[in-house]
């Protein structure tokens, strides 16, 4: 039997590093030699809280699903030559059956897998691991000279790009970010390719603020000082498209009233339930949509990490060998200190 180590969720900041068995690859199969996995909110909410509303951990839960490796064995079907090859993994394998699938909406698969998420039982186990064997289908290719650690942004560079496409024409408008953590960040950075003529981002620690500006925010306002956002909407008369990347009821509240008449608040961060002022919705004609995941967005991310690695590298601010976990997760935890937090398996 093959054993590999693994980084596992036992419960609330009960993280373990696991020796667990892997599987040949199969037909259509390869094996991945994991090198960088991203820590994302989820993972932490697993770490901190065993969960986050509905979805709790059940059993162990191996974390993650923002990873990259090199191809370290190949299963029947597949060319031997792509051994040694740097793939960026796809974490969502939708069922491309269901109703949803068939529309071209697969993150919203009812028999979605997506590796490192509590959602389903048994849990579909992530990629925090160093051994991985996974459908060719779910590996997309960088171009040469991009790193395991930027291969290893797509999956969040491809949330903030499917949130920006949810947006509509994003071209000439103004923009507000709520919430400027890694997602906020990235999305910054998929607002400006899309053509803001300006981006203003808001949160309540300096440290994500500082990166926001070198992601090509044109203002950064913290709102534990000053009303610098009312000033700013009362100058120009407000923002046509909000995005909300906190999760924080308060922001949303916030985003939503920065808004231009028929503004658009697109909220990501998957956080506690707010009460939105809907007579402001109702007289100013504002959009309140969501925006999950992604589905062809994952490889536009990876086709886009050449041109953008400037950009990427602000993000991630640290890696960590994966036997520090622990460590790694309360630095990612730390709003002062990290936006990206990735471990390191090599
Ligand atoms: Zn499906």
């Amino acid at each position: 039997m093959n054993m590999t180590h693994a980084v596992v969720a036992h419960g609330p900041h009960d993280l373990r590093i696991d020796e667990l068995a892997y599987k040949a690859p199969g037909i259509g199969e390869v094996l991945v030699r994991v090198a960088a996995g991203g820590i994302c909110g989820s993972d932490l909410h697993y770490y901190h809280d065993g969960g986050f509303g509905d979805v709790r951990l059940k059993e162990p839960l191996t974390l993650g699903h923002e990873a990259a490796g090199f191809i370290a064995a190949v299963g029947e079907g597949v060319d031997a030559s792509l051994q040694g090859r740097l793939v960026a993994i796809n974490p969502s394998r939708p069922c491309q059956q269901c109703r949803y699938c068939l529309r071209g909406w697969q993150n919203h698969c009812t028999d979605m897998v997506f590796n490192g998420s509590a959602m389903r039982f048994p849990h579909a186990q992530g990629i925090f691991r160093q051994h991985l064997t996974v459908p060719l289908a779910q590996c997309v290719f960088p171009a040469a000279g991009v790193t395991a650690g930027e291969a290893a942004l797509a999956e969040p560079f491809a949330v903030a790009l499917h949130a920006v496409r949810q947006a509509g024409d994003v071209f000439g408008k103004r923009v507000l970010v709520t919430g400027a953590g890694p997602i906020g960040a990235l999305t910054v950075l998929a607002a400006r390719m899309a053509g803001a003529v300006s981006v203003t981002v808001t949160d309540v620690a300096d440290f994500p603020l500082e990166k926001a500006r070198l992601m090509g925010a044109d203002a950064t306002i913290n709102v534990t000082r000053g009303d610098a956002l009312e000033q700013a909407v009362a100058e120009h008369g407000g923002f046509d498209i909000a995005f909300e990347a906190s999760g924080v009821p308060t922001a949303q509240v916030q985003a939503l009233r920065a808004l231009a008449p028929r503004g658009t608040l697109i909220t990501i961060g998957l956080g506690q339930e707010a009460t939105l002022p809907m007579a402001l919705v109702c007289a100013r004609e504002l959009t309140v949509r969501g925006t999950f995941r992604f589905h062809e967005e994952f490889a536009l991310a990876v086709s886009k990490l050449p041109e953008q690695r400037e950009a990427l590298g602000h993000v991630l601010t640290a890696t960590l060998d994966y036997t520090w976990a622990s460590e790694a997760f309360d630095l990612a935890s730390d709003r002062n200190r990290a936006l990206k937090v990735q471990l390191s398996f090599a």
